[in-house]
């Protein structure tokens, strides 16, 4: 518990200047908590994580290291053509370039992201070299792909005939209109807990298509779209990036957790928080989808998301692989 204090100490409480203890009496309900099953386990959002899922297990069954289990996971889905929300492929934005958003978060707090990336496959990876590589956490655009060349990527062309042909029929009407649960935006985002307890977590995206040129979401944004704490544990979110943004959604989960909500009651939180923004600025929720899932420490997961039809994938000893449907918030 002494870790779980440090962490509320350092974090929100002091930030805001709170006194500790009404988080201290969370934290107190918090030890009462059953102790899950701990690792290996692996969480991917959406029915693409089946597969990312199985590549990250290959790390995981031989007692490696949970940072490389989500990276080498998620680079499966972004290497994949078929996969038209994702890496190489993925949809473009609305001039036409397919810009990619990725980050990626290890045990000990090391962070690393790319913005805006373009040409490169295996954006995952680049945010890998910036958080060891470099002395920045965060490279965008232009920036990103100089460092991803000089760091021997190669510079790709990622518009696959496909996305071309979606685009040029869009373009017909120019209408921005993300579709719920339908994958023209979903983000594969995975959390793994390696056999020796490790936490770690991957976000990749090509964003929303046929977004604004520049438009970044939040998937590359560590504590909006992915955050770890190896106290508290790791959350992920997917769907309309800007809502996860407001309320630094990943973060949030992980906060809720460090106080003794479980996975999924920390998820449902922050789609009710979510809920609360919508209805401060009275704007409709109708088209908007979120979905968070998190991952404890002992292995315990969960999710929540505010519409119905987000799911994610499961892969641990006791389950070999399953696509597990979410609880929504509205009906
Ligand atoms: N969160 C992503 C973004 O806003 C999209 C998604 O996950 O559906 O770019």
């Amino acid at each position: 518990m002494g870790n779980r204090r440090n962490f509320l100490k350092s974090g929100l409480a002091a930030a805001a200047g709170l006194a500790l203890s009404p988080w201290n009496t969370l934290e107190a309900a918090s030890k009462k908590k059953a102790k899950g099953p701990g690792g290996p386990v692996v969480l991917s959002t959406w029915k693409f994580g089946i597969k990312a899922n199985e590549e990250a297990w290959k790390v995981l069954a031989q007692n490696g290291y949970a940072l490389d289990a989500v990276e080498q996971g998620v680079r499966i889905i972004e290497s994949d053509p078929e996969e038209r929300s994702v890496g190489y492929g993925g949809r473009p934005d609305r001039d036409g370039h397919v810009t990619l958003d990725a980050c990626i978060m290890d045990d000990k707090a090391n962070i690393g992201a790319v913005l805006c990336l373009e040409h490169i496959k295996n954006p995952i990876s680049v945010a890998r070299a910036v958080m060891e590589k470099t002395p920045h956490v965060i490279l965008a655009g232009e920036g990103a792909l100089q460092f991803a060349l000089s760091q021997g990527f190669k510079k790709e062309n990622l518009l696959v005939p496909e996305s071309e042909r979606e685009w040029r029929t869009w373009l017909k009407n120019s209408e921005y209109k993300p579709i719920i649960n339908i994958e023209n935006h979903d983000t594969i985002g995975m959390l793994a807990l390696d056999a020796q307890g490790r936490l770690s977590g991957a976000c990749t995206t090509s964003g929303m298509a046929f977004k604004m040129r520049g438009r970044i979401g939040d998937s590359p944004i560590i504590g909006a779209g992915l955050y770890v704490d190896q106290d508290a544990g790791a959350a992920v979110a997917t769907g309309h990036g800007e809502e996860v943004i407001r309320v630094v959604g990943s973060h949030l989960v992980v906060m809720l957790m460090s106080q003794g909500l479980a996975p999924d009651e920390a998820c449902k939180e922050a789609v009710k928080q979510i809920e609360k923004k919508f209805r401060l600025r009275g704007k409709d929720m109708k088209e908007t989808q979120i979905g968070f899932l998190a991952l404890s420490p002992d292995g315990r997961y969960g999710a929540y998301a505010l519409q119905k039809g987000f799911n994610f994938a499961l892969k641990s000893k006791a389950e070999p692989g399953k696509l597990i449907n979410v609880p929504a918030l509205l009906p």
